[in-house]
């Protein structure tokens, strides 16, 4: 037997006849259109449908916005190592050449600076890095391996290129004439 919520009332009404387009309701005396919505279950099941497309659209937009933050982090951490190695071997080459100590002791700190997000940026990335790939939609069990040696071959290529442009800097400037 299909039956409806009165959208007056709220009181359940059943369909008299297969044929009928409306019913009156028996507690407000409204009128129910049956062709709106069918049945209460075909209601649900639409409920449910909607429910569950706007769960998933939440956990989507979640796991995009967690992307987001990680390749931002990501980002900051290969822009200050960029940073920090060039300037470090900018003023270690000219300490060095010049005989400035105290230059080359500077350059020496920024290093250490340099180097503690070397290594720690691929552990930190590797933990902060989610087992979900939003590209394919679905759980990546390797996403935190492949995060953490994929950030060990960038700082190494952004190491090398940094000392390569620190040293045409120095080169360029005349600083180690
Ligand atoms: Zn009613």
């Amino acid at each position: 037997m299909i039956s409806l919520e009165c959208p007056n009332c709220g009181g359940r009404v059943q369909r008299p006849n297969e044929k009928d387009r409306y019913a009156k309701c028996p507690y407000c005396g409204g009128e129910v259109y049956f062709e709106e919505i069918h049945s209460t279950e075909e209601f649900h099941r639409l409920q449910n449908t909607t429910y569950q497309l706007q769960q998933e659209n939440n956990v989507e937009e979640s796991n995009r916005k967690n992307l987001r933050e990680w390749t931002l982090m990501r980002n900051i951490f290969i822009g200050y190592i960029a940073v920090t190695n060039f300037i470090a071997w900018v003023l270690a080459g000219f300490g060095a050449y010049s005989e400035k100590e105290n230059v080359t002791g500077i350059g020496a700190i920024v290093m250490i600076l340099s180097f503690a997000a070397v290594v720690s940026s691929p552990f930190i990335l590797a933990h902060k890095r989610s087992h979900y790939d939003v590209l394919n939609n679905q759980i990546d069990q390797g996403a935190k391996i492949k995060a953490f040696v994929f950030q060990i071959i960038v700082n190494v290529v952004v190491v090398l290129i940094t000392i390569l442009m620190a040293y045409v800097f120095c080169l360029v400037t005349g600083m180690t004439d």
